[in-house]
């Protein structure tokens, strides 16, 4: 019999590819989706590529009745939540919105696990918990002070699961922080898919390499850093799948709450990006200098220490890795899933 795992937000970015590696490890998987901002054929991607299928359902974590049903038809050994809403800017304009699928929906599932007796947990938190007060490398017990409303809905449903360790020590749960997932799966089968105009660099980058958008904007070029432009953490979504079942795989036998950073514990700048990209891809992107975007830091990254001392995991994807995977599924699926 294979322990069977439950992902909400399965059909994502993280979600796509933490299935893909969970089916290979020997798990089988559950996958509860809203589809808010994802598609349905990603599954079918994950078939072709896991050889398995994922039993799916469509609804709401917010959604009691569904969430019920799906707790009483399955008994899981463990639960990954990577469900959630990610676009800074949005999270501004729209907070309720934010509070309600980041905050409120990881109370109704946490309250679910509860009650249905299965206390193992990963969330998927980010690294913008920090904030502008901490010191990079950003290590795992720096000060929390988001400054946007996204990383403080992170924040707060990190609290909630900080309060449930410390009122039933019966519970494991690792806390994970992303830096900055890019990057695709070598089969070019599954990848991000954004709607819209992409707010991250990556996808943005690989739209104006296939053509649908003209440029890059660079936002700022005057930072303190060595090129002037930001500097951020990115990692290969693949390793960062392997993360998650190494921390799944590590709490299924210890009890109490772990916090990890999940990055590579070096910052690229956006110049550099643009360059690795050009590398792999062997087209020149267009870009312009734009002025800074609201709420951006200049620079931070991982110290990325502990995920190796704990889970003996560490980013081993490069840069050009990271281009190269995710130009080769924008070529793949240059409309995304549809
Ligand atoms: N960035 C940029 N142009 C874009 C998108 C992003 O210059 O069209 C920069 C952004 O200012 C930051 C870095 O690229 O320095 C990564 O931004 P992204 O939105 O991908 O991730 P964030 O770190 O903001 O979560």
């Amino acid at each position: 019999m294979r322990q069977k795992i439950l992902v909400t937000g399965g059909a994502g970015f993280i979600g796509s590819h933490t299935c893909v590696e969970l089916l290979a490890t020997g798990y089988d998987v559950v996958v509860l989706d809203n589809f808010s901002n994802s598609k349905p054929a990603v599954l079918d991607r994950v078939r072709q590529i896991a050889g398995r299928d994922v039993i799916r359902y469509e609804a709401d974590l917010r959604d009691r009745g569904n969430l019920e049903r799906v707790f009483s038809e399955h008994a899981f050994s463990g639960v990954l939540h990577c469900a959630g809403v990610k676009a800074i800017d949005e999270a501004q304009r729209n907070p309720i919105k934010y509070y309600q699928h980041n905050f409120e929906a990881s109370l109704a599932l946490i309250d679910a696990m509860a009650r249905h007796n299965v206390r193992r947990l990963v969330f998927s938190s980010s690294a913008t918990v920090y904030g502008e007060s901490a010191r990079v490398p950003y290590r795992e017990e720096a000060p929390l002070a988001p400054n946007t409303v996204y990383g403080r809905s992170k924040m707060m449903a990190e609290e909630v699961l900080h309060d449930l360790v410390s009122s039933d020590p019966s519970w494991h749960i690792a806390i994970l922080r992303y830096f900055n997932p890019v990057g695709a799966h070598p089969s070019g089968l599954i990848g991000e898919d954004p709607s819209g105009v992409p707010s991250n660099l990556m996808p943005h980058i690989c739209q104006v390499a296939i053509g649908k958008l003209p440029e890059l904007g660079i936002f700022g070029h005057d930072y303190p850093t060595p090129d002037g432009t930001g500097v951020r953490d990115y990692l290969h979504v693949v390793d960062l799948a392997e993360g998650h079942v190494k921390a799944l795989q590590y709490i299924f036998n210890e009890p109490g709450l772990l916090t990890l950073n999940l990055g590579n514990g070096r910052g690229y700048s956006v110049l550099e990006v643009v360059r690795a990209f050009e590398h792999a891809a062997g087209s020149r992107i267009n870009y312009k200098f734009a002025a800074r975007r609201a709420g951006d830091l200049a620079s931070y990254y991982a110290d990325a220490a502990r995920a190796n001392e704990v889970l003996g995991w560490r980013a081993r994807r490069d840069l050009t890795e990271m281009c190269r995977d995710a130009w080769r599924w924008q070529q793949q699926n240059p409309n995304g899933y549809e």
